[in-house]
C-alpha cells in the first residue's frame, strides 16, 4: 500500500477535484477529500504503481502531488494540515482556542457515588464526565464494573447534568452496547493493539479515545487510531496516560514529549491522563498542568468522593475540592497558553 496527497490549487474547481477522485477510484484507490481554508487537499491510499503512474500534476486544478512516506497515513498531518476537532454535545475536543476538562470515578461503584462525583467536577469546570462500567483489572478476583447497570447511572447522570460521558470498552462483543449509551467510547492501554476491537469501534458512529499501550511507541500507537479512522470513523482522540520505564516512583511514567510529537505528526486531538500516569494523588495536579502547558486540548482526572473506600484506584483519586482548586490552576495556565476553559 502506498498513499499520495493531492493537493489542489487555490482556484481548483468543484469539477477538477471530482475528476481526481474519479481517477483514482478508476485505479481501485481510495480517495479521502478534505477541505482546507483556503484549499482542497485528496489524500489516496492504493497501490503505488497504479497511483504513481497518473500524471498529477497535469491535470486541472491539482497543484502537487506528495507521497506520505510514513507507515500510519489518514491520521498523519501530511495528509490532512488542519487540526481534526472532535465535537460532542457542544463540546469541542481539539480546537487550539479550547481547553477540555474530563473528569469523574475510574469505575462506576453507585448511583450515589456516581451523581456525587459527577455534580461536584462539573461544579468545578469538567465539561466531559468520565466513569467506567467495564474495568480491566490485572487481578480476575478484582471488581470488574457494574456491566449496563453502570453504563445506565452514566447516561442518567448525563440527562440530569447535561453533560456527555466517556465510558470504556473492553470487548468487541460489548461495543455495540456500551456505543449506545456512552458518548464517547475509549479503548483503553491494554487493549490498544486489539484490533478487532479497533476495527469494530471504527464502525460506530461515536467519538473514540484511544489510550497509548503501556509499551507502545508513538507509530504503533498511531497505527492504532490508523485502524479506526480506516474503518470510517474519523473521530479519534488520543490520550497519552504513562508509559512503563525503568522508573518504579511513579506508577507509569508520564511522557510529555508525546504531546508536541503526537501534533506535529497527526491532526488528531490529544488529551492526557495525569491519574494513571503518576498513579498518586499528589501527582496529579502536576502533571495535569504540564499537560496544559505542553498543548494538550484537554486532560481526563480521576476524582472520588471518598478515594479511601474507592475500589479501583483510589490511590490516585482527587477529592472534589482538590479538583477545584486543580481547575484554579488549568485555567490560568490555559489561559497563558491561549486556551479558554
Ligand atoms: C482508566 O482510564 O480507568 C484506565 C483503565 O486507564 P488505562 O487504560 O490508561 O490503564
Ligand atoms: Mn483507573
Amino acid at each position: 500500500m502506498s498513499s499520495m496527497i493531492i493537493v489542489m490549487s487555490r482556484d481548483a474547481l468543484q469539477s477538477d477535484i471530482d475528476g481526481v477522485v474519479e481517477r483514482l477510484r478508476s485505479v481501485g484507490s481510495d480517495a479521502h477529500v478534505s477541505v482546507g481554508q483556503t484549499r482542497t487537499v485528496v489524500g489516496a491510499i492504493g497501490e503505488r504503481e497504479a497511483i504513481q503512474q497518473i500524471p498529477w500534476e497535469a491535470m486541472p486544478g491539482v497543484e502537487r502531488a506528495v507521497p506520505v512516506l510514513r507507515s500510519f497515513k489518514f491520521v498523519s498531518r501530511d495528509f490532512q494540515a488542519e487540526d481534526t476537532v472532535v465535537e460532542v454535545r457542544g463540546v469541542r475536543v481539539g480546537d487550539p482556542t479550547l481547553f477540555v476538562p474530563i473528569a469523574g470515578p475510574c469505575a462506576v461503584e453507585s448511583r450515589d457515588q456516581l451523581f456525587r462525583t459527577a455534580e461536584a467536577v462539573k461544579k468545578a469546570g469538567a465539561r466531559i464526565l468520565r466513569g467506567d462500567a467495564f474495568k480491566p483489572r490485572t487481578s480476575p478476583y478484582a471488581f470488574q464494573g457494574l456491566g449496563e447497570a453502570g453504563l445506565e447511572m452514566l447516561a442518567a447522570a448525563r440527562e440530569e447534568l447535561d453533560m456527555p460521558f466517556v465510558a470504556e470498552v473492553l470487548d468487541p462483543r460489548d461495543v455495540a452496547l456500551v456505543a449506545s449509551y456512552a458518548d464517547i467510547l475509549r479503548v483503553g492501554t491494554r487493549n490498544m493493539a486489539n484490533f478487532t476491537l479497533l476495527q469494530e469501534v471504527g464502525r460506530q458512529k461515536k467519538p473514540v479515545q484511544l489510550k497509548r499501550g503501556l509499551t507502545a511507541t508513538l507509530e504503533e500507537w498511531l497505527n492504532a487510531a490508523e485502524y479506526i479512522y480506516k474503518e470510517g470513523n474519523h473521530q479519534v482522540i488520543m490520550v497519552e496516560r504513562g508509559i512503563r520505564t525503568f522508573e518504579t516512583a511513579s506508577r507509569n511514567t508520564l511522557d510529555i514529549t508525546a504531546v508536541p510529537l503526537l501534533r506535529m505528526l497527526s491532526h488528531l486531538p490529544v488529551i492526557v491522563d495525569p491519574s494513571h500516569s503518576g498513579g498518586k494523588r499528589e501527582l496529579v495536579e502536576p502533571l495535569g498542568l504540564a499537560a496544559v502547558a505542553a498543548g494538550a486540548d484537554g486532560i481526563m482526572v480521576d476524582v472520588h468522593p471518598t478515594p479511601d473506600t474507592a475500589l479501583v484506584d483510589g490511590a490516585q483519586a482527587l477529592l472534589p475540592a482538590e479538583w477545584e482548586s486543580m481547575m484554579d490552576r488549568v485555567r490560568a495556565v490555559a489561559g497563558a497558553v491561549g486556551r479558554t476553559c
